[in-house]
């Protein structure tokens, strides 16, 4: 069986370093290795609308810097599809027959959907698409029969909606769609890396995020002013490493030969939590050896994205390119699809000839 990648992003901000090691940095060695026969990355437009619905404006600006963000992170328009979701109308079509294999109080179990409603004040009135964007998000999975979909953890549940979409579709109509599997960062700091405010998660709606295309000053600016332990206020006091956001950056980006370069006391993080851990280390030390740990990896990703900023009409082509190509393979599958439902009826000789005889016996 090939071996396809299908994930994204919604274009409601640019993307973060949260995006980065949650899923981008693992979706540019995947797409390098070699090992998979396609690669869809989807720009998800239609799901941002869901609750952007009054702001088309925010959704549209945000193709590009999702785009750009992409293309200086090094996915390559060569190797990798780069499509967008609302120019592939068949993706809205198969959501349509999947939403008949879901219940309501199955959506209402999403733990994900559920604090999302939460955060966006949506309790009393949740707009229906939003509300079922996973069954969309199914429908983006299956479309491309996409084998594996590097996410971060907030994603689980969306998966395991698909896989149950997959088998309810198979079990009733034959065997036709492929079930995912979802390939989550290796790294614990990486699932879900917090916000600079110290809250559960970076989230572009939150404004707690370290974007990837943020200039080097206001990178240090925001690690400067990071959340930390709170009762680490003297250099002397015993600091706490768990969940210090400080330390959780270190886990997803310092590679022990950093030290050698920017805090040569040190021969690795563990020695660095030790150290915060007994007690006669301060914040400011660890957040500027954190700044340069982040400007190392992000400088060639800022030197990149200022070339591809010259480049728009370009991108535009690679993004309308890939979304050609891309329905073509959605086509195939919905193809399939209504055929394994039998709402195929103009290709369906059998079903014309039978009814026919029918008729003419009478
Ligand atoms: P929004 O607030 O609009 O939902 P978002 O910041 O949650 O935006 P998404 O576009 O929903 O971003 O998520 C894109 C991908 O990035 C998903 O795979 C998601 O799991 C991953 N991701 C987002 N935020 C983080 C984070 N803080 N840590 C790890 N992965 C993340
Ligand atoms: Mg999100």
């Amino acid at each position: 069986m090939s071996k396809i990648i299908l994930t994204g992003d919604r274009p409601t901000g640019r993307l973060h370093v949260g995006h980065y090691v949650g899923s981008l940095r693992r979706r540019v060695e995947l797409q390098n290795s070699g090992e998979f026969d396609k690669i869809f990355i989807m720009i998800a437009d239609a799901q941002a609308l869901t609750d952007n619905a009054e702001n088309p404006e925010k959704v549209r600006q945000n193709i590009i810097e999702v785009a750009l963000d992409y293309l200086s992170c090094g996915l390559d328009p060569e190797k990798s599809t780069l499509l967008i979701q609302s120019q592939i109308p068949e993706l809205t079509e198969l959501t349509f027959y999947y939403m008949n294999l879901v219940t309501v109080s199955r959506l209402q179990r999403n733990p994900t959907v559920k604090s999302e409603i939460q955060m966006r004040n949506f309790e009393a009135s949740i707009p229906v698409g939003f509300f079922t964007y996973p069954i969309s998000q199914a429908a983006d999975i299956t479309a491309f029969k996409a084998t594996t979909v590097p996410v971060g953890e907030d994603q689980l549940p969306m998966l395991e909606q698909t896989k149950e979409i997959v088998r309810k579709f198979n079990s009733v109509y034959g065997d036709t769609l492929v079930e995912p599997d979802i390939l989550l960062p290796d790294n614990k700091a990486c699932l879900r890396l917090p916000g600079t405010d110290g809250k559960a998660k970076m989230s572009k709606s939150l404004n707690n995020c370290i974007y990837l295309s943020d200039p080097e000053e206001e990178v240090r600016k925001k690690v400067m002013s990071m959340f930390t332990d709170p009762n680490h206020l003297q250099v002397s006091d015993p600091g706490q490493v768990e969940g210090n956001p400080v330390f959780i950056y270190l886990d997803a980006f310092c590679k022990d030969d950093m030290f050698a370069e920017y805090l040569p006391e040190y021969s690795c993080l563990q020695e660095l939590k030790d150290h915060y851990t007994r007690g006669g280390l301060g914040d400011v030390k660890v957040k500027k050896f954190l700044n340069n740990v982040l400007q190392e990896q992000l400088s060639p990703i800022r030197t990149s994205r200022k070339e591809w900023e010259q480049r728009i009409p370009d991108i535009y082509e690679i993004l309308h390119k890939g979304s050609m190509e891309a329905e073509e393979v959605a086509a195939r599958t919905l193809d399939d699809v209504k055929k394994s439902m039998k709402i195929n009826y103009f290709d369906d000789h059998a079903l014309i000839a039978e009814q026919a005889d029918r008729y003419k016996a009478e």
